[in-house]
């Protein structure tokens, strides 16, 4: 890890990057040249500045996207698959520039940085080859009158909208499935984070992607810039990954153009540790659970629920476990954990933390807020939380555990579900039937069986309840960005 911090400096990371819009294939400042600053949160310190776009800026890159839409769409299939085999090779060479960049901007340590390059490089593979695998089908009518033939072409421009807390995977996950179906985008990174996102535009263009099919636009005025894009009859789809407040809203605004769209958003996962668990395995998969990504996860184990005979046990070990991380900057090798995004989100997580004491839990480690520069949060383990609680219905969305207990198991199942949320859930248990029985009871998209870490570019990514519609990677990830078209033909 050495190596990374020495062979590229910090200045040269974020220099080599491109600070404006991407529009048509060239780089150019906002209208109006406004700009805003990046910041490290390791320091607090701003990196750079970068283009702040407008509605205008906006607009244009719509007109770029669809420009280019008709000519990409019929680009051979494995063309665009090795478009984006190229890029998932280039991202591989350029691992530790693309690590350092993301823990510069985000904060996460460069292991985790370095092992998301590789994670949304995988989708970039996976859909290549999905490219290729794009079918139809032919069959006879039922009443044999006629022919009936299915096509699937690409929905046409769309608006990917990503968060920061992985800022080169997330994009990565809309920008594969797209490329692959023939789909032109425009993309607007968080504002925390736009750094990572035109990196990778610019991988994308040296890997042979024509302009105009990726446009970027960063900016600071979300609402205004989505508002005049989503009310654009030329936008065919919007595809989210952020907050379950803002998917709602932009929910709401799409139905004015009955627009499709894809939600990926928050997350309140239930970590059940049933009797017969595996303590020390449970305890493994909590600390990936809780403290992968910082805790800034929408998978991130949120409620942890311990059957009352084990929760001592586990509780303990637990404890022992997350007193021994290092806290400090990603940077820093010697760092397990990094800092947490901005001022903001700590200040979030320490109230949530304090409001939870003042309710009656625990603190077993952790829960102070250090001094210095930095938006460090310790990783903190509360027990006999009280059930209803905010930390119990809200996303955490730090280093936090909240641990519960349950006596039966229709008791955990009913305490699990017992949210608007319905991502993941995390079960522990060495009783097959048991296992089968609650899984299917879950009410989440994913479940994590004896595994505190789910997530596969080849596996179905995505939530039930108000965690979301659609689902990104696997066979059917591609679906999100085709359309379907019968040709019924009259056979005489
Ligand atoms: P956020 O909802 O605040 O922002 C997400 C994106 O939406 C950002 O690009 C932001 O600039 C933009 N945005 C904010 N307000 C907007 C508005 N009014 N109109 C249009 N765009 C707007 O979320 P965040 O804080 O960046 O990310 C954390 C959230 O993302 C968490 O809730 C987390 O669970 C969720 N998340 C979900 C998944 C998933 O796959 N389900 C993955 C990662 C993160």
């Amino acid at each position: 890890m050495e190596s990374v911090v020495t062979s590229l400096s910090q200045p040269d990371a974020v220099g080599r990057v491109e600070k404006g819009l991407f529009i048509g294939g060239r780089w150019r400042s906002a209208s109006g040249g406004g700009s805003f600053s990046v910041e490290d949160p390791a320091t607090g310190r701003t990196l750079c500045e970068v283009s702040d776009a407008t509605p205008t800026d906006a607009l244009a890159a719509l007109d770029a996207a669809s420009a280019a839409q008709a000519k990409w769409a019929v680009v051979p299939p494995r063309r665009r698959g090795e478009i984006l085999r190229r890029a998932h090779d280039l991202l591989i060479e350029r691992i530790d520039e693309f690590a350092l960049l993301i823990t510069l901007e985000m904060g996460k340590s460069l292991a985790e940085a370095r092992a998301e390059v590789e994670y949304g490089a995988n989708y970039l593979r996976w859909f290549g080859e999905e490219a290729v695998r794009i079918d139809g089908s032919w069959k006879v009518s039922e009443d044999g009158t006629a022919r009936v033939l299915v096509t699937r072409q690409p929905v046409g421009p769309c608006l990917l909208i990503t968060p920061w807390n992985a800022p080169l995977a997330m994009p990565a996950r809309k920008i594969g499935p797209a490329v692959a179906a023939g789909c032109t985008m425009v993309v607007k990174p968080a504002p925390q984070t736009p750094l990572t996102t035109a990196a990778l535009a610019a991988l994308l263009t040296e890997a042979g992607l024509p302009g105009g099919v990726l446009n970027i636009v960063a900016t600071t005025r979300a609402a205004a810039i989505t508002e005049s894009l989503l009310l654009d009859g030329r936008l065919r789809k919007l595809s989210f990954t952020g907050s379950t407040p803002v998917g709602r809203r932009l929910l709401s605004q799409a139905a004015d153009t009955v627009l499709r769209t894809s939600m990926e958003l928050g997350g309140n996962a239930p970590f059940i540790v049933c009797r017969d668990a595996d303590i020390d395995a449970a305890v493994d998969g909590a600390m990936t659970a809780k403290l992968r990504n910082v805790g800034e996860a929408c998978i991130a184990a949120n409620r942890f629920h311990v059957h009352a005979d084990v929760v001592d046990e586990f509780s303990e070990k637990l404890v022992a476990r997350m007193s021994t991380i290092a806290v400090g900057p990603g940077t820093d090798p010697a760092s397990d954990l990094g800092p947490m995004i901005d001022a903001r989100q700590r200040r979030r997580v320490a109230d949530l933390v304090d409001e939870t004491v003042d309710a009656g839990a625990r603190v077993r480690t952790g829960a102070r807020v250090p001094e210095g520069p930095g938006y460090f949060y310790p990783p903190t383990v509360l027990t006999n939380v009280p059930a209803g609680t905010r930390i119990t219905r809200e996303e955490i969305f730090g280093p936090v555990a909240a641990i519960q207990t349950f006596i039966t198991e229709a008791e955990a199942l009913h305490d699990a579900n017992n949210t608007e949320f319905g991502l993941v859930s995390y079960l522990y248990t060495q009783d097959l039937g048991q296992a089968l029985r609650m899984s299917e009871h879950l009410e989440t998209g994913m479940v994590g069986l004896n595994r505190g870490y789910v997530s596969d570019p080849s596996a179905p990514f995505g939530g039930m309840k108000q965690s979301g519609i659609g689902r990104e990677g696997g066979n059917t990830g591609i679906d999100e960005y085709l359309e379907q078209k019968y040709v019924a033909i009259h056979m005489g």
